[in-house]
């Protein structure tokens, strides 16, 4: 698999799926959760609420349509709360692995990802980006190209450094 890093937002991304750093209740929320529900149009909600009457649990992953996003799917993942005291890192590793177990599921071949809590769950942004990294690289998957979406120049430093 191949992994590459642009700067941009993740709902324009024109790949198969693209990922969302949602949260346990799946409603929505801000951050990635609110650019991908904006963008993609009330489908996405309505999947959501119709796919995860219960939400999700931290770490697991499922998907949705993308409604209006160019994308065809969008895999929610959960990731842990850091701010909230979840501070299991294998929470955070498992988000990437399940999403490409869901991409593999749906046939995806190309997967944009976003770094999962290092926004308002407050994971800190270098080891969010290194689990992000490993995990993809370890994960046995037949996705063909993980993308992932800098939100600003200093993430995209930060993550090209280290790819
Ligand atoms: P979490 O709640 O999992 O921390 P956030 O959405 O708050 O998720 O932030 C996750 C990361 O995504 C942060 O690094 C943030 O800067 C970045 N981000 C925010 N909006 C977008 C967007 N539209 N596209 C790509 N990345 C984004």
């Amino acid at each position: 698999m191949e992994i590459e890093v642009v700067e941009g937002d993740i709902t324009a991304q024109d790949l198969d799926a693209v990922v969302n750093a949602a949260n346990r209740a799946m409603r929505g929320g801000g951050g990635v959760d609110g650019a991908i529900h904006a963008a993609g149009g009330p489908a996405v909600l309505a999947d959501c609420l119709r796919r995860f009457p219960d939400g999700l649990a931290t770490g697991d992953a499922g998907w949705t349509t993308a409604g209006l996003m160019p994308a065809r799917w969008v895999i929610h993942v959960v990731g842990p709360n850091r701010k909230a005291g979840e501070t299991d890192r294998s929470l955070l590793t498992s988000c990437y692995r399940r999403a490409l177990a869901v991409a593999d599921e749906l046939g995806a071949r190309s997967v944009a990802f976003p770094l999962v809590s290092a926004g308002v769950y407050g994971w800190p942004k270098d080891d969010a980006v290194d689990a992000a990294l490993e995990t993809l690289r370890g994960t046995p998957t037949d996705v063909e190209l993980a993308r992932m979406v800098a939100f600003g120049r200093s993430a995209y430093d930060l993550i090209a450094g280290r790819l």
